[in-house]
């Protein structure tokens, strides 16, 4: 089954991928964090995405392209694949469909979070992570606090923010998220496998209760 999470940063596309891959059994690619390993071994592929993520813009199509054509080669991808963050452009959809169809394979759901605009960088000043890269667990400090402050609950490592977690680079972000991601609502739409989910404070404030819902429509579609 491929899966694609979409939605504006902070959405919880990461979260509610970590739980819809446990539950499925299948793996969770995010284009995102492949970047951020690069970027802290200092590799080449690391300098060029640095150079685009710090600003709030999207790394150019043809790396990323790249990079997931290689990924999705892999042999743990071949059942399943939860694609956490990719494709976040018209022309990252079209090389995937092109990609998928030689393999005659296609997108089964997409899952489109969306969240009010002024909850989403409350959302995002407030995220912190887990620094153990097998963790990566995702806290709120206000929705959905750890127990211990500064320390996760799942492995007891410190807890961090990302870099590029702060007002001015998110609002560049957000920029990019409409301008060149958005289009791809209608993409999908019009492919007829968008499900979309709302996540607000005031309805589904936490990913696990947006991930309950989108697995029980996954078990009676699927
Ligand atoms: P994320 O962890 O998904 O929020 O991604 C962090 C940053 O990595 C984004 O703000 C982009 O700069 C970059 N990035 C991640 N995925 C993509 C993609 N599919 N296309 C272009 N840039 C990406």
């Amino acid at each position: 089954m491929i899966i694609i999470m979409l939605g504006a940063p902070g959405t919880g596309k990461g979260t509610i991928a970590g739980i819809l891959a446990e539950e499925l059994k299948i793996p969770q690619v995010s284009t995102g964090d492949i970047f951020r390993k690069h970027m802290k071994e200092g590799t080449e592929l690391g300098k060029l995405a640095e150079s685009y993520i710090s600003k709030g813009a999207l790394v150019p199509d043809d790396v990323t392209v790249d990079l997931i054509a290689n990924r999705m080669q892999e042999k743990d991808v071949q059942e399943g694949i939860i694609l956490d963050g990719f494709p976040r452009t018209v022309k990252q959809a079209e090389e995937l469909d092109k990609m998928l169809e030689k393999e005659n394979k296609k997108v089964d759901m997409v899952i489109n979070l969306t969240t009010p605009e002024e909850e989403i960088i409350e959302r995002i000043v407030n995220r912190r992570i887990c620094s153990n890269q097998e963790c990566k667990t995702v806290y709120n400090i206000t929705l959905n606090p750890p127990k211990q402050e500064g320390i996760c609950d799942v492995c007891g490592h410190e807890l961090i923010t990302r870099k590029d977690d702060n007002v001015e680079t998110v609002k560049s972000r957000l920029n990019s998220y409409f301008e060149q991601t958005s289009p791809l609502v209608e993409y999908y739409e019009n492919k007829g496998n968008l499900y979309s989910a709302l996540v607000s404070k005031n309805v589904n404030k936490l990913g696990k209760d947006v991930a309950q819902h989108c697995l029980k429509y996954i078990k009676e579609n699927f």
